[in-house]
């Protein structure tokens, strides 16, 4: 049976070397991803974008050792908006595979075009401080690339919750909290791409987002059999990629071999300002003061804490947001996950 397989790259430069190193590395994954030798390939056609002027991609076809197949490169309409720099292929192979089963190769900043298809869905995580537009941020590029966000902080305000509902004092009643943890039944559903979360069935998506929800999580995430219970559930939730997690100890501990991690900062103004525009909105009723003395306390809380401080991975890569409105953030993380 023959199939039709897509494929797409990008390149930054209109230079050969890059157009050939992109296209070798599309049709390397076409052909392994779908167990294709040289004979099985009987035909290739090519579109590059009107930028693209250096060399045919059908020449570095060649060099891979498919020559006595047609080949066809053909420039793509010059639509507006359209991804610059982009070479895309549509190769037809001789497979048993059934249409489902073919893999397509969507890379470099392509992978934007088809979410759904790109070929390498990566684990990310995101660290940082309070108000630094994590989720926000990390929400809205699970959205645009086709990952899965979990917004791990959710988990520890629910457990705050659980603390405040039942009229537990974290601070002096640890030991009560701890022999509840049976009973804290923490779901997460996924409504219209929105993270819900459900305590004990009760949806309490709004309440922990409220002020006390907020420190409650905080004092309740210095406890390491918290701790070690959301972990668990959180190193699980990742197990199959394709996941962009946040929080203050993902890097460091719950996904320590994520392909990318990331370390988001922005300074304590910056941080508590939107915190505040963000509760206004939400109706919530607080002052600037209040939510900056807040911002400064959780820090403190979260970074001295014995257990899983807020600390910088070693091998993550700072991105500080101050100077960058919400859109620029987005486009900033995005390009660091489609890069890797
Ligand atoms: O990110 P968010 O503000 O919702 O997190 C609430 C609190 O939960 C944080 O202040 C932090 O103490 C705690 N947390 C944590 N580890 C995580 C996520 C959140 O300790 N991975």
């Amino acid at each position: 049976m023959i199939r039709a397989i897509r494929g797409a790259t990008t390149v930054e430069k209109n230079e050969k070397e890059e157009i050939f190193s992109a296209v070798t590395e599309m049709i390397s994954e076409i052909m392994e991803k779908n167990g294709l030798t040289a004979d099985d390939v009987t035909d290739m056609i090519f579109t590059v974008t009107p930028d693209i002027t250096a060399v045919f991609p059908a020449a570095a076809v060649r060099k891979l050792g498919i020559t006595d197949v047609p080949l066809l490169d053909m420039a793509a309409p010059d639509i507006d908006g359209a991804l610059p720099m982009c070479i895309r292929v549509m190769a037809h192979a001789e497979t048993e595979r059934s249409k489902r089963d073919i893999v397509h190769a969507y890379m470099r900043g392509a992978s934007r075009l088809r979410p759904d298809l790109a070929s390498k869905k990566i684990s990310v995580a995101i660290d940082g401080p309070a108000g630094a537009g994590k989720s926000s941020i990390a929400k809205r590029v699970a959205n645009d690339l086709g990952y899965i966000y979990i917004d791990t902080g959710a988990m520890y305000r629910t457990v705050g919750v659980y603390a405040l509902k039942n009229n537990i004092d974290i601070a002096s009643e640890q030991e009560k909290l701890i022999g509840s943890l049976p009973e804290i039944h923490i779901e997460i559903r996924y409504e219209e791409n929105e993270q819900r979360m459900f305590l004990n069935g009760e949806d309490v998506s709004e309440r922990i987002r409220e002020s006390d929800a907020s420190m409650a999580a905080s004092a309740v995430a210095a406890i390491p059999a918290v701790r070690e219970r959301l972990v668990k559930l959180q190193k699980q939730m990742a197990e199959k990629g394709g996941v962009i997690m946040d929080g203050r100890d993902i890097g460091t501990t719950v996904l320590p071999n994520a392909e990318l991690k990331i370390y988001l900062t922005a300074s304590v103004d910056a941080r508590a300002e939107r915190r505040y525009i963000q509760n206004k909105e939400k109706g919530i009723e607080c002052t600037l003061d209040e939510i900056k003395a807040d911002v400064i306390e959780r820090d403190h809380n979260d970074m001295t804490r014995a257990v899983s401080p807020l600390r910088q991975a070693a091998d993550a890569v700072a991105v500080d947001t101050t100077a960058l409105d919400f859109e620029g953030s987005v486009e900033k993380i995005k390009d660091l996950i489609l890069n890797i």
